[in-house]
């Protein structure tokens, strides 16, 4: 390239701003704020927000649909889901208006290469959530430069301590629930009159796959029901480089 079309080159490119500079500058803002910094700094070509459709869901989803209804959501059906998962993923896209929701699914061949008997998840559940999640989010997410979830520091564990904003190894990767409290996100909840997953009713109080998703007991924290008895606690997807 010579140094006049370089010069072209970068006046039409604005940088992006870094995970540092964008997390010193929403360390107290609101969900809503952090959304609308997202966009502006990527523009919703480059923006997906990642949803389980679970039990906390509909408040980011609402948050979102008020700031733009249209970024594009990722949902992993990862070909496990309980029904009233995917029912509510249909609730949730006529309730609150969502315009681009992208229920995305592991690749066949690699289900029938790697989990032909679909045991996978009780003999090897790092592998099991590498094909059915990590994986086909990696495909997902290619065409993005940033993506949002849903994730509290109140989930504590690998969560405690998560920024506003961070650089995921690969593209930007915004928490914009990452200070809100179980009572923030109960009020948001009742205000917006939003309905419930459906397993709430029934004592779900986190809902992931049916076979590695269990209820919680009182007292116990609300992702204690998934994978219980096993040492893991987080599928990968935040845990990885989704590249
Ligand atoms: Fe497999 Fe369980 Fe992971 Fe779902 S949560 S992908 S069933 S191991």
């Amino acid at each position: 390239m010579n140094a006049i079309a370089a010069q072209v080159s970068s006046a039409s490119v604005p940088a992006l701003p870094s995970a540092e500079e964008l997390d010193r500058a929403l360390r107290d803002a609101s969900p809503a704020e952090v959304i609308a910094a997202a966009l502006k700094a990527v523009g919703r070509d480059k923006l997906a927000l990642v949803s389980s459709f679970g039990t906390e869901s509909a408040t980011l989803l609402k948050v979102m649909a008020d700031v733009d209804p249209a970024i594009p959501v990722i949902f992993l059906d990862t070909g496990w889901l309980f029904e009233e998962t995917l029912a509510y993923r249909d609730t949730l896209i006529a309730t609150l208006g969502l315009k681009d929701v992208r229920s995305v699914k592991p690749a066949e061949e690699t289900l029938s290469r790697e989990d032909p008997d679909r045991e996978l998840w009780f003999s090897d559940p790092d592998a099991c959530c590498r094909i059915r999640k990590v994986e086909p989010l990696a495909r997902a997410l290619k065409p993005f430069t940033a993506w949002i979830n849903g994730r509290k520091r109140f989930q504590g564990n690998a969560r405690a301590d998560i920024p506003v904003v961070e650089d995921d190894g690969a593209r930007l990767k915004f928490n914009p629930f990452a200070n809100v409290s179980r009572e923030e996100l109960e009020a948001i909840f009742v205000r917006a009159k939003l309905p419930r997953h459906p397993l709430v009713a029934s004592g779900f109080l986190s809902v992931g796959c049916m076979p590695c998703t269990s209820r919680a007991a009182e007292g116990e924290d609300s992702r204690a029901g998934r994978w219980r008895g096993r040492a893991k606690t987080e599928c990968g997807i935040h845990t990885m480089k989704i590249s």
